[in-house]
């Protein structure tokens, strides 16, 4: 089987931690569609979509570049890319907050003792922002993972990180001092395939669905 050029890409996670909720939300909307482990892409047998299993950090990416024409991504991302995308629908799972978090012992009450500093992050864009837009002037380091040693390690004073439950901050003797954005996982739009006419139709048809289901978990 190959893609088809008739039909409207979606990108989703391949591996991780939204990839499990995703799969079931969109089997919950009634697509059936084969999934293996190994596969790059499947091919909805009732809908004239193809689903493509890709790196989170790249959806926002293939979206904007009209690669595929929907994704369902952490809207960290989709800020931290800053790509042009439309957020379309929030889909109610895959919540975590992106906070500045400091050790414990640290003493450290709020981001304004952080000028001078250097704070670890895997998100330097919304970090670089979030300071600079409240004239803090810290150092950003980027980190790819890991980044909650990093304050143990003597690298840095802080870090932004994400957040669900905020155990990987306890285990490591963190306190979060500061919220920088709130995220879930969301549908997400390339501006060019939301204006072609016959594949609007499809996406319509498609974010209806989403839409039914969402609003019946609520
Ligand atoms: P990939 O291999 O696709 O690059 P990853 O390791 O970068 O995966 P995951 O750890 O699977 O990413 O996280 C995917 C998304 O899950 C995050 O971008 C975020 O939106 C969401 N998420 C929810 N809770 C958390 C959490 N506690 N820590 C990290 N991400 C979380
Ligand atoms: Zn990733």
């Amino acid at each position: 089987s190959k893609l088809n050029g008739d039909h409207i890409k979606l990108a989703i996670q391949k591996d991780g931690r939204l990839t499990e909720d995703t799969r079931n939300l969109l089997r919950t909307v009634g697509l059936h569609f084969e999934s293996y482990k190994q596969r790059l892409f499947s091919i909805c047998r009732n809908f004239p979509m193809d689903i493509l299993y890709v790196r989170d950090d790249d959806i926002a990416e293939y979206v904007a570049e009209g690669i595929v024409d929907l994704g369902i991504v952490g809207r960290n991302l989709v800020v931290e890319s800053e790509k042009p995308v439309e957020e379309i629908l929030p889909l109610n799972y895959g919540h975590c907050s992106l906070k500045v978090a400091v050790p414990a012992e640290s003493g450290i009450t709020s981001i304004e003792q952080l000028s001078g500093c250097n704070v670890a992050t895997s998100y330097p864009v919304t970090t670089s922002r979030f300071f600079a837009e409240r004239d803090i002037d810290v150092n950003v380091i980027t980190i790819s993972g890991s980044v909650e040693i990093t304050p143990a390690l003597g690298v840095a004073t802080a870090i932004v990180d994400l957040v669900s439950t905020g155990s990987s901050l306890r285990l490591n003797d963190l306190v979060a001092i500061d919220n920088v954005l709130d995220s879930q996982s969301t549908i997400i739009g390339n501006r060019t395939s939301l204006a072609d006419k016959q594949k609007a139709i499809i996406i319509e048809r498609l974010l209806t669905r989403f839409r039914g289901v969402m609003a019946a978990s609520e």
